[in-house]
C-alpha cells in the first residue's frame, strides 16, 4: 500500500489498541482519513479540524456514509463532525475528546504556531493519547533525484531527523507529564538503510496518569471556535 494508508493504518491500529472512543484529527485536509476511521469499532465521536475552511467545504461530502455503511451498519453509532478552526484552539465541542492525531501537520507549522498548537494539544485537551507524523529528513537521501536543499513539499517548513523529532518528543513528555512510544511507516526492507530510519517517523504519546477531574480544564472553559461545516451520523 501507498505510504499514507500505511499512515493511516498505524493510526487506526492506535486508536484500537488503546480502545478511543473519540479523537480528534487535526489538520485532516480532504477528509481522507475518515473512510478507515468510520470502521473503527471502539470509537463513537470523530471531529475533523483543519484551519483552510475552503478545502473543508469542497469536501464535506466526503464524510458522509457510504453504502457499505448502511450494509455493515456498526454495533454503536459515530458522530462525525467536520470543523474549521485551527489546532493551535481549543473548542468546547471537543475539549474532552479522548484522542488526538496529527498526520502529516506539524511540518507544515511555522516555529512560533508549533508552539501554541503543541501547548493546546498538551496542555489543553490533554487527550489520553496522541499520534503525530512527520517526514524522516533522514530518509530523503534514498528518494531518487532528491535535491538536498529542498523539502519533499513546497508547503514544509521544516523537516526534521530522528534526534530533533525526539528532543520535541522528549519536551512534551517533560512538561505535561506523557510517556512516548517511537515508530514509523514506511522502513524499507533493507538492513543497509536501517540506520535512516523510516520515510513517515511517527510518535504515540499516552498521558503518563489517569486523567484527574481537578487538573483539567472543563468544557466550559472553552469557548465555539471552530465554525461547524457539516455532520454525519454512522
Ligand atoms: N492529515 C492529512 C492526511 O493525512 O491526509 C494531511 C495533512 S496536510 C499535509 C496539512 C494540513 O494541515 C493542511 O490541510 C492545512 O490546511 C492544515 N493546517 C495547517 N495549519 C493548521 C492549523 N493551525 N490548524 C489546523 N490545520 C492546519
Amino acid at each position: 500500500p501507498p505510504l499514507y494508508a500505511k499512515r493511516y493504518r498505524l493510526a487506526v491500529e492506535t486508536l484500537t489498541k488503546y480502545d478511543i472512543k473519540s479523537v480528534i484529527d487535526f489538520g485532516c485536509a480532504e477528509c481522507h482519513f475518515v473512510k478507515h476511521l468510520s470502521s473503527v469499532p471502539c470509537l463513537e465521536a470523530i471531529a475533523l479540524v483543519d484551519i483552510n475552511k475552503e478545502l473543508l467545504v469542497s469536501k464535506q461530502k466526503t464524510i458522509a456514509p457510504e453504502l457499505r455503511h448502511f450494509i455493515f451498519k456498526r454495533k454503536n453509532p459515530l458522530h462525525v463532525s467536520l470543523l474549521a478552526g485551527s489546532a493551535e484552539e481549543t473548542d468546547s465541542r471537543v475539549s474532552h475528546f479522548e484522542g488526538v492525531t496529527m498526520i502529516e501537520l506539524i511540518e507544515h507549522l511555522y516555529p512560533d504556531v508549533l508552539q501554541k498548537v503543541t501547548h493546546n494539544v498538551f496542555g489543553n485537551i490533554k487527550p489520553r493519547l496522541c499520534l503525530v507524523t512527520t517526514p524522516n529528513s533522514e530518509f530523503n537521501v534514498l528518494f531518487k533525484n532528491a535535491d538536498p536543499n529542498k523539502f519533499r513539499h513546497w508547503d514544509h517548513k521544516f523537516e526534521w531527523n530522528q534526534t530533533e523529532f525526539k528532543s520535541w518528543c522528549e519536551e512534551i513528555c517533560r512538561r505535561y507529564n506523557y510517556i512516548v512510544e517511537y515508530t514509523g511507516v514506511g522502513l524499507l526492507p533493507d538492513k543497509e538503510t536501517h540506520h535512516l530510519g523510516y520515510c513517515s517517523q511517527a510518535a504515540v504519546f499516552c498521558l503518563n496518569h489517569q486523567r484527574v477531574f481537578s487538573q483539567s480544564l472543563s468544557n466550559e472553559h472553552f469557548s465555539l471556535c471552530y465554525e461547524l461545516i457539516a455532520e454525519a451520523d454512522y
